[in-house]
């Protein structure tokens, strides 16, 4: 009897042993259908592991074949590499890549009007510049020698990233590959795939979690059938069945959305790496604000480092001023200091498009009885509601919690006399309509419902000012915004994460690097010459004539009004911050160099690593025994530092008490495999106690 090891797409790490029936031949990666429980299950037969095998007269046999060759050797191997890195169950992996709903009908073949291989044949194609064909080169040389080779396309917003890498895509599927592009957000994917489909019409997909199941399902069945494409997707599109994959993309590499910190806790990006090298094809990482590991990895040579220069389109950088808050003394309520105001004013007369950027949603985050002082609370959270006043509700940001506005006071039930306070950007679209109101102006946030449309209204000029939170910092090219003013550049400077100056840095690059990134005739620049306007035939801006630049604020006060101001205002208290200066200066890699060596002093990542375990019990009880345990249970090893039990800043969340253990050790230590021996040999927890890793953490709290 032949018996085979199978893999369930469900939260167990283990193989199960079946039977191949007589007759059948199976081989890893072919998806087949099992008896499991009282019920039956799909299943991947598994390459040989050392899962011990049951007793012969336990086994089971193999139900059926649904579909051979389903999953490679390479996606194989990434799901066990990945496993064994978070820790987490293997089959949750499977689970991302199959599911009964991918292969519920039969297999329809649509016969395809175009031909499938016409794909360079549409829309002239740009002339490229030098850096950018230095790129394409470099990516098309790593592919055609199927190398497993990281790549890092380094370029500010505008540079041409996209441009590159669609290219080498071209390349891939003239030879009938596949290709991978991740992006962090589902939005992006829409407009990405406009950008797309123009190029390569039927051949892009896009795969994320809103998608129906029939547009899955056809997705999920192009892939796995080899046939040529793209696809556009969130981080699960990583777990698609690829036969041919050669090249992966990972656009806005630095965005900590491709970390997903509940279940299946991992960084997409990182994964993709791994994949990449179980495949041997490229893997591009795109980014203007690259994370300081991949830059560091360029630095050191471990990625290639493929540089754009320039923005493609020839327009220079925005200047960038520094508003000192201290400076101001602003009326209670209000936000926007008088130069950003006048920028604003005069824009909009100018017929110019403005964002007013806050990293914050709702109206305000902290919402104050003012008779007793008490301050509203999530009750399953420690943390304080924001108040929706669009919706009348109070939210908790963390757990999804929403109440309506009360009546009362919970505390000394007085009738409902609140205060607000800080502004989110309801409060902030609030004032700028007060200030401006001949002004058109619109709001965008995660909350708002009509987002593409938002999005588009936006594209299409049909608004002068936007007030936005960071889906307006993402990836999306307005083609008309000439203006960025950021209200709180300090805004996540507070937290104690180790990251919060690189974060903040690439939030404020990233939203002022929207600020006139294209070429409109209509639009004279204030930064050339002596304020004047610069004629349609003189030309492009260049660099040098941009450094240093005249203050955007002498720049107004030069000008007449009807005139545009290109560039950005950030108001900020701490406008000496090196991240603040090297915003302000666009020197990068000074501000990249500062925190490398910051980092390298504490032996903090990337030079060191970490890992986080979190422990929680229901909030009635204290993780605090179990976290002692775990601690005293640990091996001890001369090169791991264990630092906790801690609090992490959210104590509570979703009704769950949290304690954490810190580990921290140098690079070249086997983090995962130490930290699997401890919890395996350490004592068993009552059932309602937790304990989560969290390998790289990127967050603290
Ligand atoms: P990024 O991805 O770096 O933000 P894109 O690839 O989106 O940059 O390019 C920015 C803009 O510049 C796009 O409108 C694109 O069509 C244009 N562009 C890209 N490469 C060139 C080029 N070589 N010449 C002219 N325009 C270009
Ligand atoms: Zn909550």
């Amino acid at each position: 009897m032949k018996v085979v090891p199978i893999l369930l797409p469900v939260a167990l790490g283990q193989l199960y042993h079946y039977a191949v029936p007589e007759g059948m031949a199976v081989q890893a990666g072919d998806v087949v259908q099992v008896p499991f429980g009282k019920s039956t299950a799909l299943g991947c037969v598994w390459d040989d592991d050392a899962t011990p095998m049951p007793d012969i007269a336990k086994i089971k046999p193999i139900l059926a074949m649904v579909r051979p060759h389903i999953f490679t050797h390479a996606a194989l191997q990434t799901i066990d590499w990945m496993a064994h890195y978070t820790l987490a169950p293997r089959g949750l992996f499977l689970r991302m890549g199959l599911k009964d709903e991918y292969l519920a009908m039969p297999k329809r073949r649509v016969a395809k009007k175009a031909d499938e291989n016409a794909v360079t044949a549409s829309a002239e194609r740009l002339a490229l510049n030098t850096d950018q064909i230095h790129a394409i080169t470099a990516l098309n040389t790593a592919q055609d020698e199927e190398k497993f080779m990281p790549f890092l396309l380094d370029g500010v917003t505008g540079s041409g990233k996209t441009e590159v890498y669609c290219a080498a895509i071209a390349h891939i599927l003239a030879q009938g590959g596949q290709a991978l592009v991740m992006l962090p957000e589902i939005a992006l994917t829409h407009s990405m795939l406009t950008r797309f489909a123009q190029r390569f019409s039927e051949q892009v997909h896009v795969w994320h979690s809103q998608r129906t199941p029939a547009q899955r399902r056809t997705t999920w069945q192009h892939v796995a059938d080899g046939k040529p494409c793209i696809i556009l997707g969130a981080r699960s599109a990583l777990f698609l069945p690829f036969q041919q994959l050669r090249l992966l993309v990972v656009d806005e590499e630095h965005d900590t959305s491709y970390k997903q910190e509940e279940a299946l806790c991992h960084n997409a990006r990182d994964m993709a790496i791994v994949r990449a090298r179980f495949e041997r094809c490229p893997v591009v990482l795109a980014s203007a604000t690259p994370s300081l590991e991949t830059y560091h990895n360029a630095i050191t040579g471990k990625y290639q480092w493929l540089k754009l220069n320039a923005r493609a389109t020839g327009v220079a950088m925005p200047a960038v001023e520094l508003l000192d808050m201290r400076q101001f003394k602003l009326p209670k309520g209000q936000w926007i200091a008088p130069p950003l105001l006048e920028a604003l004013t005069q824009n909009f007369h100018a017929g110019a498009q403005s964002l007013l950027f806050l990293n914050r949603r709702g109206y305000a985050p902290l919402i104050v009885c003012r008779p007793c002082g008490h301050k509203m609370e999530c009750p399953s959270c420690t943390s304080w509601l924001v108040e929706h006043r669009r919706k009348g509700a109070l939210a908790c940001h963390h757990c999804g919690f929403e109440m309506p506005m009360p009546q009362r006071c919970p505390s000394c039930l007085a009738e409902a006399d609140f205060v607000a306070c800080g502004p989110g950007v309801e409060r902030i679209y609030e004032e700028i309509k007060d200030k401006l109101p001949d002004a058109r102006c619109v709001m965008i946030s995660s909350d708002t419902a009509a987002q593409q449309e938002v999005l588009a209204k936006i594209a299409a000029k049909k608004c002068d000012i936007v007030v936005g939170t960071q889906i307006m910092a993402k990836g999306h090219d307005f083609p008309h915004l000439a203006f960025v003013g950021v209200v709180d550049g300090d805004l996540g400077l507070s937290t104690i994460d180790l990251r919060a100056a690189e974060r903040t840095f690439q939030v404020l690059q990233q939203v002022t690097g929207r600020a006139g990134r294209h070429k409109d005739e209509k639009y004279p620049s204030p930064l050339t010459g002596e304020g004047a306007p610069l004629g349609a035939d003189e030309g492009e801006i260049t660099h040098s004539q941009v450094h240093p630049h005249p203050s955007l604020r002498d720049t107004l006060s030069r000008q007449g009004r009807g005139e545009v101001c290109i560039g950005a205002m950030i108001q900020t208290y701490v406008p000496d911050h090196p991240l603040m200066q090297a915003i302000a200066a666009h020197d990068r890699d000074a501000f990249y160099a500062a925190e490398l060596a910051h980092r390298q002093r504490g032996m903090w990542p990337p030079f060191g690593r970490l890992a986080l375990v979190m422990i929680s019990t229901p909030r009635t009880l204290s993780p605090m025994p179990c976290a002692k345990a775990l601690l005293e249970a640990a091996p001890h090893m001369e090169n791991i530092r264990i630092l906790g039990p801690a609090e992490p800043t959210l104590a509570i969340l979703r009704d769950r008490k949290r304690l954490m253990l810190t580990l921290h050790c140098a690079k070249n230590v086997d983090l995962s495999g130490y930290i699997s021996a401890w919890l395996a040999a350490a004592p068993k927890f009552p059932h309602h106690t937790h304990v989560r890793v969290d390998m790289d953490p990127l967050s603290f709290g």
